[in-house]
């Protein structure tokens, strides 16, 4: 076993975990990250659906699914083993609904036979047995018209009840925050931004980091896993980026509530709708997209948005309300007996452009992200939150046997 030094760029949860299997196969690991603590941007807020692929069942060629389900299958074995903890009480325990809007970019009968086709994949994968619930027997079933009665608003022209799971991501990012914190092998550098790294010596293959202090620190081997900061660290690598691309930042509100409310997890798809994610009756993760996206671009890099102030966040909640609860009407029940209301988000970035209400977007796609390198620097588009333990496990096993 080799004994590098390996610079990180990213304490998300590519870099952070990336960090904690490279530590336990005896590299010595520096992990930079702008901000003070690890998993404290996107990472920290999203929905952590762990992704077998049906929300993209708007490529036809089924890639994404094939592309996504090895990390999704393997996201719990990954994370329990990194965590030592046990998923269970911190993943929801039944099936999300898929709710068709009448302007979905999918229709129901397409809908149905991409879905079956899933199944199949799911089934017949060899770890599917080791998913949050044991999916080697997965199969969609359309929601009976009185469920969908009950569920369903304005719109809704069928339901789906999929298998797929999804996990608190607030804890999640605690549990992995406090590993890296307890591995001496791993020195985490908070408040250091990366703008770039150049190789030092083509035989020995070592690069150089470059923070905006002028600190500059050699390693055997550096990893990019900046997702919203990549591309412009890339470059000065000299790995330029691959188009097409873009970034968009996200708003949601997550909500405790002071009393159990029963609603199933429910999404509207595909477009640009949203959803509710009931995690244990008690927090929830309520979005609506045309409100929470309020920022785009197809440059290099998209800067953070301003935080809200108090009466903004409180419009934030009312447009993602007011969007959301003629479609999913139990959703008001939420929003009825919240006791603490947060207004986060992250940025997602994507190997697609345009916009989610068109069919022909790329950005229905999520087939081509991964690793690339350049010598002894690699560069990591993590993809989704789902496939990045295994992208991480995979990667550290490379770079050092
Ligand atoms: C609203 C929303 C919902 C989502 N829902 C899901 C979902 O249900 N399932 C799913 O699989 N995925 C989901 N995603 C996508 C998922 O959150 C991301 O794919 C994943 O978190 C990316 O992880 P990461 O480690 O690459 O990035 P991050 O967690 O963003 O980590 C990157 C780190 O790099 C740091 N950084 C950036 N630039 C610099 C710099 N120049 N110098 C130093 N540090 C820097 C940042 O501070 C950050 O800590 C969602 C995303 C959003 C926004």
């Amino acid at each position: 076993m080799k004994r590098i030094r390996v610079a990180i760029f990213g304490a998300g949860i590519m870099g952070s975990s990336l960090a904690l299997f490279l530590a336990r196969n005896g590299a010595e690991v520096t992990l930079f990250d702008r901000c003070d603590q690890p998993m404290a941007a996107t990472s920290r807020w999203n929905e952590g659906k762990i992704h077998l692929g049906y929300l993209y069942s708007a490529d036809p060629t089924l890639g994404t699914v094939r592309h996504l389900l090895p990390g999704g299958l393997a996201f719990a074995p990954l994370l329990s083993r990194l965590i030592d903890a046990d998923l269970a009480e911190h993943s929801t325990t039944s099936d999300d609904i898929y709710l068709v809007h009448h302007d979905s970019v999918v229709d129901p009968a397409s809908m149905t036979a991409r879905f079956a086709a899933i199944d199949e994949l799911v089934r017949a994968h060899p770890d599917a047995t080791r998913y949050l619930t044991d999916v080697s027997d997965a199969r969609t079933t359309r929601v009976t018209a009185d469920e969908l009665d009950a569920i369903a608003g304005d719109g809704i022209v069928a339901g789906f009840r999929v298998p797929e799971r999804s996990i608190d991501t607030r804890w999640a990012a605690d549990q992995i925050a406090g590993a890296i914190a307890a591995d001496g092998r791993v020195h985490f550098r908070g408040g250091e931004t990366v703008v770039g790294a150049a190789p030092v010596n083509a035989e020995s293959g070592t690069w150089q980091v470059r923070c905006p202090d002028g600190a500059e620190e050699t390693f055997d081997v550096v990893v990019n896993a900046l997702w919203n900061g990549r591309l412009p660290v890339d470059l000065d690598a000299g790995l330029d980026p691959e188009r097409p691309w873009s970034h968009r930042y996200r708003l949601c509100v997550f909500v405790r509530t002071g009393s159990v409310v029963e609603i199933p997890s429910a999404i509207v798809a595909v477009g640009p709708f949203g959803d509710v994610k009931n995690y244990n009756g008690r927090d929830f993760y309520v979005s609506w997209y045309p409100a929470g996206l309020i920022a785009e671009g197809e440059g290099l890099e998209l800067g953070e948005p301003r935080p809200l102030d108090a009466a903004g966040r409180e419009r934030f909640i009312g447009s993602v309300r007011a969007g959301l609860e003629p479609l999913i009407p139990g959703v008001g029940r939420v929003f009825d007996e919240a006791e603490q209301t947060l207004v986060a988000g992250g940025f997602v970035f994507a190997r697609g452009t345009g916009s989610i209400g068109d069919r022909a977007s790329s950005l229905h796609l999520r087939d081509r992200f991964g690793v690339r390198r350049r010598g002894s620097y690699y560069s990591v588009d993590t993809g989704k939150y789902s496939t990045a333990l295994w992208l991480a496990e995979r990667l550290a096993r490379e770079l050092t046997e």
